[in-house]
């Protein structure tokens, strides 16, 4: 299918940490926008999977205001909790995006594991991604990362789950990696590769 190239987007976010990201993802000549100027609040997530929900998204954000949107749905999957809190992971931090209570949240569940003690709590940060055109194209894209959630909240870096996510490979959490590194390995950056032709 032929797309004309991008040169204006609307980032389909509120969330201040995620629209950064977003923002040092693309290309610097591309002119931006956001919900915020348009007093839109976000849809509720009905979707059962992230690529639903970045769908969900995108498209509620490009009928609102007529303009291409990119939408990101993501978070956090730790094995032993059944991948949770997965598609919840911004409904742990509660009305008030508390990541503080999120955070506790994982602890005290992963706590009550046997494999806490002395084993490698195996968790991966997913990302997927739905660009929308007012005209009812769509396509999406999905990133990943496999880590393990540290023993302990390390860092003030970054936002969201990142000071107890130790990417594979890494000795510390995203939480005290520079986000310029970190934009550069993660779930989002792998999403956004494959979207790139589109865009650029
Ligand atoms: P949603 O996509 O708006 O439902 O929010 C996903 C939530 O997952 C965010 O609010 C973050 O808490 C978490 N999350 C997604 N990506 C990252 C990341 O790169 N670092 C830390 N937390 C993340």
């Amino acid at each position: 299918m032929q797309y004309k190239k991008i040169k204006e987007i609307l980032i389909g976010s509120n969330n201040d940490g995620k629209i950064k990201e977003i923002k040092d993802l693309l290309p610097k000549k591309l002119k931006i926008y956001t919900p915020k100027k348009f007093k839109i609040k976000s849809p509720k997530e009905t979707g059962n999977t992230f690529r639903k929900n970045s769908y969900l998204k995108a498209k509620y954000f490009s009928k609102k205001t007529g303009k291409i949107c990119l939408a990101d749905d993501s978070g956090l999957e730790i094995y032993v909790l059944n991948k949770l809190p997965g598609i919840y992971s911004a409904r742990w931090a509660g009305k008030k995006n508390n990541f503080d209570l999120a955070i506790d949240k994982v602890y005290k569940k992963l706590k009550k594991k046997p494999i806490w003690k002395n084993k490698k709590i195996k968790a991966r940060f997913v990302c997927a991604l739905t660009i929308y055109w007012p005209n009812g194209k769509f396509i999406y894209s999905i990133g990943k990362i496999d880590g393990q959630i540290s023993k302990n909240k390390l860092g003030k870096k970054g936002f969201g789950y990142d000071p107890i996510f130790i990417p594979e490979g890494k000795k510390l959490t995203f939480g005290q990696i520079k986000p310029s590194l970190k934009y550069k390995i993660d779930h989002r950056f792998k999403a956004f590769k494959k979207l790139k032709n589109f865009i650029y």
